[in-house]
């Protein structure tokens, strides 16, 4: 079998969150076991400079958007055996300085530049030597290609298109445009309705999947019941719910050989749940490259995030603000986003400067330092389809504080769930004063190492891998060609 990936983002190349984390190890675990993968995804800027092994690959194209005809290519790297990756060229559409927008400010056209990747995904498939038999599509940048496909399908024009699964990373990102960007599918209008991709009077990508997908997945079991409600379905829980046996979900796994905490380049101290000692020097060497008082004995809090309402980070400045003139701990923050949070978290530290250190911006290999370098990590999201930081943290030993939704409440084990296989602390509502309750918590946890041991060497040894996820992955492509 021949799986095709269509994305938006893809690690190391492109990354804005866990969709890149997501999509590329998704790729490589079904490259390994066994099946042909080939990833189509933009070439945006830098990334040639940085990967000069990409190579085009002389296969020009011009494809049609709207009323004019934008010529691409396609550039290639071949990773690993079996795994291909097809670069999108197209300078004038990839070659700028973010992903989505700069600043706060979404690029105008990207209705344009998203169908063109669609298109593009749809003529490599289309004129792939070994044609694959499955598109897997993921969020709504891609969300109008299992229309395009379905419409050549019905059409005549591509009797054995292949068969499209879609995968829904965040349900609250639908790329929601005005009407008249329908013009950029060049499919006839009367395939805009709403049964496709209209929804209030608007063009909705996502919901143009939602409809037309063979399959449709999400990334943990719980945010696939979630999204069928009104309070998590974002306006489309209706379409879900008319799909909800087509709708499967599978939670993401972790990508060991990228987050591990033996032989990773970007630790100062390797550990591992046999070896703990270098948890407790990664401790100290985060607290210093921080800014913060060295000091074992307090309890050390992180958190690394897109600064958005979703990630509850308001919460988490609240909590703080309420406990630090009493409570004894420490919180780092990596983040960037929404500039009234970003303010706000500075603001923190300047009056906690013993207590609150904020990096503003993104940076990989800090990440791996707060994972390594906490003692708990603080994930209170309003929602979370899956969540991969949790994951990383209960890898990293870094016990995970969670709001019980989604993915958080699938990978996370509270001790009122499950005492032996605790790896994590739940709690339910989404206010400041439940997160207090549970910093409290883990305060008071911190005060027993055993308890502490028994807490951080479930989650260091919990099996989050890829392998389980990606059987699961497979299965569903085999029931969605041949069948349940
Ligand atoms: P989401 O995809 O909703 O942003 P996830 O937890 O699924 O949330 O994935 C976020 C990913 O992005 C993780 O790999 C996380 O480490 C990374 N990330 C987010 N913000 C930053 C940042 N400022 N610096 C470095 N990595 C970041």
């Amino acid at each position: 079998m021949h799986v095709l990936l269509a994305a938006s983002e893809l690690h190391p190349f492109s990354k804005t969150g866990g969709l890149a984390d997501a999509v590329a190890a998704l790729g490589l675990a079904v490259s390994q076991a066994g099946f042909r993968v080939t990833v189509i995804t933009p070439l945006y800027r830098g990334i040639q400079a940085k990967y000069p092994e990409i190579r085009p690959m002389g296969w020009p194209f011009d494809l049609r958007v709207g009323p004019e005809l934008v010529s691409g290519q396609f550039h290639r790297l071949d990773p690993s055996p079996g795994l291909s990756i097809w670069f999108v060229e197209q300078s004038g559409f990839f070659d700028r300085r973010g992903l989505y927008n700069e600043g706060q400010r979404d690029y105008p056209d990207n209705a344009q530049r998203f169908l063109f990747l669609s298109k593009a995904a749809m003529l490599a498939a289309r004129y792939h030597p070994e044609p694959p038999s499955l598109i897997h599509c993921h969020d709504w940048q891609l969300g109008l290609l299992p229309l395009l496909v379905h419409h050549a399908r019905v059409t005549g024009s591509w009797p054995d298109a292949p068969r499209t699964v879609f995968t829904i990373h965040n349900l609250a990102y639908q790329g929601v445009f005005p009407v008249e960007s329908w013009q950029y599918t060049n499919l006839p209008w009367s395939w805009f309705h709403l049964e496709s991709a209209a929804h209030h009077g608007r063009l909705n990508f996502l919901k143009g999947a939602l409809y037309l997908a063979d399959a449709l997945t999400t990334v943990s079991p719980r945010y696939a019941q979630e999204i069928c409600t009104s309070e998590y379905g974002c306006g489309l829980e209706g379409v879900l719910r008319r799909r909800e046996h087509d709708l499967t979900g599978i939670l993401n796994g972790v990508d060991y050989s990228e987050w591990n905490t033996n032989a990773n380049p970007a630790l100062n101290h390797a550990y591992d749940a046999q070896h703990l000692a270098g948890k407790g020097a990664n401790k100290a060497s985060l607290q210093v490259e921080m800014g913060l008082p060295v000091d074992p004995e307090i309890p050390l809090f992180g958190n690394i995030s897109r600064l958005t309402d979703q990630k509850g980070c308001d919460l988490i400045a609240d909590a703080l603000e309420e406990l630090l003139p009493r409570t004894p701990l420490q919180f780092v923050l990596l983040g960037s986003g929404d500039p009234v949070l970003e303010a706000r978290f500075r603001e923190l530290a300047k009056r906690f400067p013993e207590n609150v250190a904020v990096k503003i911006g993104f940076d990989a290999r800090l990440a791996h330092r707060i994972e390594a370098g906490t003692d708990f990590y603080l994930m209170p999201s309003r929602f979370e389809p899956c969540g991969l930081n949790q994951m990383y943290s209960l890898r990293y030993g870094s016990i995970p504080i969670v709001r019980h939704t989604g993915g958080l409440a699938d990978s996370v084990i509270d001790p009122r769930d499950d005492a032996d296989r605790a790896n994590g602390i739940h709690f339910q509502e989404p206010t400041a004063e439940a997160l207090e309750w549970a910093i409290q918590k883990a305060v008071v946890l911190y005060r027993d190492p055993v308890a502490i041991h028994h807490f951080r060497v479930n989650g260091m040894s919990a099996d989050l891998s890829w392998s389980k996820q990606a059987a699961d992955y497979l299965r569903l492509y085999r029931d969605v060609l041949h069948g349940p």
